[in-house]
């Protein structure tokens, strides 16, 4: 059967990479002569889906370094662990509009704008535990393989280079350093950030890497657990309002996936709940996108329906059925109940739904019994609603709950993923 269906999904990434081959505008970086280096022509998509199947399209193997789309990771790596208050003191969380290297700083606390762009990162980078910048960069790396699932190489060409031509990078560092929000000396920071961006990856990587947010931190081909939920959905959210430089406002109306893109080609993009998807592509456009790359997850979202605020439709009811237990049926009330057959997810909108339209159904009769058989998931925000129920709905005079509840795989008290 799966041969006869070969894959439609890699077939649809197949067909947008033809659709945009023929863009052959921009220029590949040449700031330092390895990137200048790359060849032009490579493309590649992958699409990595939170069930951990991935599908590959074009040059999904073709290594390139990951330079700024390390940046998401690497802030969510330092909010993992220091927590969104301690990370909040030393970078904001605004959008700047402003080019990635900008001396983006607030006038009046001296944080940088974002940890996506070189200043904020820089600062990202100087928080990780360590000393020396190779103790904050092994750090890293462990942290960045964890989210790909694979070791990962550097390249040391790079890197030199980086290291060598990098004082735009160092200055910002100096200020941030003289506004006190630099964790670590200015050479320590910037070596550790300069191996970081050195980091080679390929566009399958980056769509597991970006898949493990949007599982909500869970590597979804290794199963670990990288970073918290929390951390997944704060970083998602920086991503989505800062992620692409200062194109981060149209690429959210025309794309509307939570993305980071690098000069080394790369983009990683987030559908939260669903997938990640890698591109790459090396020529960039004047604000440091991959053109291809840009025009690819434009056209995939654009097919296929993709954007995170796309509307979907009436959802359907939590509510299967409603059924009045009559005497010798065994419906799990007794005779005379009402039985309120559930089911999928519940998060917040359902559970309000459920208990909007059965709050009419409480009475004298009988006892309304909601069956949460098949449900599979009831979200924390909507198991608070639940949680009061059977007591604030009083009693029966021969003293049972006016609610009961069945729940025979305890989803009402299971701990959230
Ligand atoms: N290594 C580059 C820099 O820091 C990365 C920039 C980017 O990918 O946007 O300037």
């Amino acid at each position: 059967m799966a041969a006869a269906l070969g894959d439609p999904v890699r077939h649809a990434l197949e067909a947008v990479l033809d659709a945009v081959r023929d863009r052959t505008d921009g220029a590949v970086a040449d700031y330092i002569p390895e990137l200048a280096k790359v060849e032009p022509e490579q493309l590649g998509a992958a699409l990595a889906s939170t069930h951990g199947v991935v599908h590959e399209a074009g040059d999904c193997d073709a290594e390139f370094t990951i330079q700024s789309v390390s940046k998401p990771f690497v802030f969510a790596l330092a909010v993992d662990a220091l927590g969104l208050d301690e990370v909040r003191r030393h970078v904001d969380l605004e959008p700047s509009g402003e080019p990635f290297n900008a001396i983006s700083l607030d006038e009046a606390s001296g944080r940088p704008r974002n940890p996506m762009i070189n200043a904020g990162a820089i600062v990202m980078t100087s928080l990780m535990p360590g000393d020396t910048a190779d103790e904050k960069f092994a750090v890293v790396l462990a942290g960045i393989e964890r989210f790909a699932g694979r070791d990962l190489p550097v390249n040391e060409e790079v890197y030199s280079s980086e290291a060598s031509t990098g004082d735009r990078n160092r200055a910002l560092a100096y200020l941030t350093r003289s506004a006190g929000t630099l964790g670590a000396a200015v050479e320590v920071a910037t070596l550790a950030y300069f191996r970081q961006c050195s980091i080679s990856v390929n566009a399958r990587d980056l769509a597991i890497m970006a898949a493990t947010f949007a599982t909500g931190g869970v590597n979804p081909l290794t199963r670990e657990r990288v970073i918290s939920e929390d951390a997944a959905r704060w970083t998602t959210a920086v991503m989505t309002s800062c992620g692409m430089y200062d194109e981060s406002g149209d690429w959210m109306v025309r794309v509307g996936l939570p993305a980071k893109s690098g000069v080394g080609g790369g983009i990683a993009a987030v559908q939260p709940g669903q997938f990640g998807i890698g591109t790459f592509s090396p020529r960039l456009d004047a604000r440091g996108n991959s053109v291809r790359g840009v025009a690819t997850l434009e056209l995939l979202s654009e097919r296929h329906g993709l954007h995170m605020l796309q509307h979907h439709g009436a959802p359907l009811s939590p509510i299967a059925s409603l059924s009045r237990v009559e005497a010798g049926d065994a419906d799990g009330g007794s005779d005379g109940d009402t039985v309120v057959a559930l089911r999928g997810e519940i998060l917040f909108s359902e559970a309000e739904e459920i208990l909007t339209r059965l709050a009419p159904l409480v009475g004298d009769r009988g006892c309304l019994v909601l069956d949460f058989t098949a449900v599979t998931r009831v979200a924390a925000g909507a198991r608070t609603i639940f949680s009061a129920l059977p007591d604030t709905m009083g009693r029966l005079a021969d003293g049972r709950s006016r609610v009961a509840v069945h729940d025979p795989d305890q989803v009402l008290g299971a701990a959230e993923r």
